[in-house]
């Protein structure tokens, strides 16, 4: 199974790892010709204003649009899931998301980098006790639509969705070493 990793900015190379530790393909995209052939694209954290310059720059938002209409699943970490909103909160005043996922979703909820902190969550589907949640700068999740699952809470405040064969988690999976998730990713949201 080939993932694409979105490596524009942030923490892609950490995704491919985990990705190539569950034996699928990690494929870290730059130009938006190599989402043809995925099965599923994430978009990792990072600082969303930045990674969203570079989308536009390359082309990236109508290419994923298209790729997710013919069948790619997304996930977005932290950043990510910025930039997979309808509704970005405490946007910078000409940030773009690609509107994939019904979720409102809160630029900075928790405050400055000094405010970045890490928790036990439990996240449903995800088995085998809590899952550790690295906080960087996060955002958090609103509000969600209809269609949308909520996986998990902190503090009252979502923190993971799904929606489909589209996941939003706003802390870095990818920072622990834990799979869990990621196999929760290719398991349950790809193919879906
Ligand atoms: N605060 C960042 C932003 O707005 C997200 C931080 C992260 O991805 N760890 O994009």
């Amino acid at each position: 199974m080939r993932i694409g990793v979105l490596a524009l900015q942030g923490a892609f190379r950490e995704h491919i790892v985990t990705l190539e530790a569950l034996g699928a393909s990690g494929v870290a995209v730059r130009l938006p010709e190599q989402l043809g052939d995925l099965s599923g694209l994430i978009i990792p954290g990072g600082e969303s204003s930045a990674i969203g310059k570079l989308m536009r720059t390359y082309g990236f938002y109508d290419a994923i649009r298209q790729q997710h209409g013919a069948g790619m699943a997304v996930w977005g970490t932290c950043a990510g899931a910025i930039l997979m909103a309808t509704e970005v909160l405490d946007a910078l005043p000409d940030q773009e998301a690609l509107g994939l996922m019904d979720i409102a979703i809160r630029r900075n909820a928790y405050g400055r980098q000094v405010d970045s902190f890490e928790a036990d969550l439990d996240v449903s589907g995800v088995d085998d006790g809590t899952f550790r949640g690295v906080f960087i700068r996060a955002p958090w999740i609103e509000s969600v639509g209809d269609g949308v699952e909520v996986l998990a809470r902190h503090d009252g405040h979502i923190v993971a969705a799904c929606q489909a064969d589209l996941m939003a988690t706003t802390f870095h999976p990818e920072l622990t070493g834990d799979p869990r998730l990621h196999r929760y990713f290719l398991d349950s949201v790809v193919g879906a």
